[in-house]
């Protein structure tokens, strides 16, 4: 007898061996046992997940012969046949292969005529999505008129494709991923029942690397079984088999950058690359464990999650050598690396980059890097000269080295790679906000004294919140003057024009801006404008464009067109008639 894949010998032959998809089996049994048979079903869901067994199998039970039946006998020759494809009432097409409109014409010249053995005539149709619009008409066509005898099974990875007017006719029915631990389970079974001798963590890699799929996770076990000589299927001969990298390099991987230790993480890296692994599935992997970390840390007692580490001792262990912070700052960083080294030519430099990276972040929390730039900005707004000093500890360091500076590990002649140079180190974090609270900062000024910074760039802030905070009616008036004196008890604000500055004077644009000024500098300021002809002296950047600068028109020094400037301000563009 010829060799029978393992998915196709252990394809659920009745809805009670459906693994993970009961809230289907359940509804559909119901259906058959209740005579409410719908005579078009939408399955979709991920691919091996049961879609056409499901089909299959309703098929079986409303033409085997000791039925309808939700429990088909599986041996009698209307059984016998849909399981063997032999069955003249059951017709499967794969639209995947057959796109074409004659199929369905074909199709629709069948739907007419009655059962040959069974009760009903069963169109099972793969990839649907995959038909032409015009193969989608004919069968809407016959969708709309169905003949009594007919079920459609409409079979589909994605579901979205599938155009409106099929999907309304359609019942439809999402099929699940199969979680790891029950694939593992119908593993298990299976092996056991084929004779073949697997290692529990075998097994369970299989199940997780399946990722759902039961015919997937068949698959690999009937491939672990053909590689193997007899002996028992371990995790190694998964890992080789699929090319995975295996949870001791990631984890050593994972306790080097945990010590920051760039040394032993570029000599490992070495390693790997000498035995041929995929640099790209490290970082996946990598990935994978992090997030087991992070799930970890944030739940240890949560049984169910599916985690890629399954080794509680080491999730325990690693997850106490990283922060929340650090760990989501490590995803990341993989996962951009993961995206970047998936067109670069030297994935290899992508990876060191982003192992580097993690090896040199800062051990801060956001919360003190929050602390130590609020201690920088008061001593910058008290005028201490020490306050620049700070200010350049804050975190603007760029995260990655540009490649030209990562230290490349000659192989395999030099496998010791040099120590990396110790350097100020970079934080992982985005920079933090401006402090939130006002009630943080530096205790209110003496009134009257200047508070320092630079008036320019509290002014650029101001209006760059306006903006930011959606005030663009008040951000077009006030952007129209400039701040020209800033104590802790007043601001002032100069206008060249009288229409902006009365304006940003009335209480509600008058508040905004304090509140603003009060949010940026700690101190409750009163706002104060003035109004003048001439470009104030105290704000050299940018000036505006005094009026006598603007190209020779006669039309410019109309007086109404001056009186014009005089109150809205602004320049003049163009003069018309
Ligand atoms: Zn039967
Ligand atoms: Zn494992």
């Amino acid at each position: 007898m010829a060799y029978v894949a393992l998915y196709r010998k252990w394809r659920p032959q009745d809805f009670d061996s459906l693994v993970g998809q009961e809230h289907i089996s359940t509804t559909l049994k119901n259906a058959i046992a209740t005579g409410k048979i719908a005579h078009a079903y939408l399955f979709s869901g991920p691919r091996g997940t049961g879609k056409t067994s499901t089909a299959k199998i309703l098929a079986k039970s409303l033409n085997c012969e000791h039925g309808p039946s939700v429990n088909p006998c599986n041996h009698c020759s209307n059984c016998d046949k849909i399981t063997a494809g032999t069955s003249m009432d059951v017709f499967e097409v794969d639209a995947a292969s057959n796109r074409g409109i004659d199929e369905i014409r074909d199709l629709r010249e069948t739907v007419k005529f009655a059962p040959v053995d069974g009760r009903y005539k069963v169109y099972i149709i793969d990839e649907v999505h995959m038909l032409t619009t015009e193969a989608f008409n004919a069968l809407l066509k016959t969708l709309e008129e169905p003949p009594a005898h007919v079920v459609f099974v409409l079979a589909t990875t994605e579901p979205h494709k599938i155009p409106a007017t099929i999907h309304s006719r359609c019942q439809r029915y999402d099929f699940r991923r199969i979680n790891a631990r029950e694939i593992e389970e119908r593993l298990s079974m299976v092996a056991e029942q084929s004779g073949l001798k697997a290692a529990p963590d075998a097994l369970r890699l299989i199940a997780i690397q399946a990722e759902g799929g039961m015919r997937d996770a068949l698959s690999i076990l009937d491939q672990c079984a053909a590689l193997d000589d007899g002996s028992v299927i371990t995790a190694a001969h998964v890992r080789q088999l699929l090319g995975l990298i295996g949870h001791e390099w990631v984890w050593q991987l994972t306790d080097a950058v945990a010590e920051r230790d760039a040394h032993s993480v570029l000599v490992k890296l070495d390693e790997l690359i000498n035995l041929g692994k995929d640099i790209r599935q490290l970082l996946v992997e990598l990935a994978l464990h992090a997030r087991s970390l992070m799930l970890y840390k944030a739940a240890p007692a949560i049984d169910t999650i599916e985690v890629y580490s399954e080794d509680k001792a080491v999730l325990a262990a690693q997850s106490a050598k990283f922060s929340h912070q650090e760990l989501v700052a490590v995803l990341e960083v993989l996962h951009h690396a993961a995206n970047e080294a998936k067109w670069a030519a030297e994935p290899r430099i992508v990876v060191e980059m982003a192992l580097i990276t993690l090896c040199r972040r800062t051990a801060k929390s956001d919360m003190a890097a929050l602390l130590e730039r609020v201690a920088a900005l008061e001593a910058r707004l008290a005028g201490n000269p020490a306050g620049a000093a700070v200010s350049r500890v804050k975190p603007e360091a760029p995260a990655a080295e540009p490649p030209s500076s990562v230290p490349r590990v000659q192989s395999p002649v030099t496998p010791m790679p040099p120590r990396p140079q110790p350097e100020p180190q970079t934080p992982l974090s985005p920079p933090a906000p401006p402090p939130a609270n006002p009630s943080v900062s530096a205790p209110p000024e003496p009134s009257g004294g200047s508070i320092g910074g630079d008036l320019n760039e509290i002014w650029s802030a101001v209006l760059k919140e306006l903006m930011t905070s959606g005030k663009r009616s008040v951000h077009a008036c006030v952007m129209q003057g400039c701040l020209t004196g800033l104590t802790a008890t007043q601001a002032t604000v100069h206008f060249t024009a009288t229409f902006p500055k009365e304006r940003t004077e009335k209480d509600d644009y008058r508040t905004i801006v304090e509140k603003i000024l009060a949010h940026i500098t700690g101190h409750q300021v009163k706002l104060m404008c003035s109004l003048g002809t001439d470009t104030p002296p105290a704000k050299p950047a940018a000036p505006k464009p005094a009026v006598a600068a603007a190209p020779p028109d006669p039309g410019m020094e109309h007086p109404a067109v001056k009186q014009a400037q005089m109150m809205f301000g602004g320049k003049v563009i163009k003069i018309e008639e």
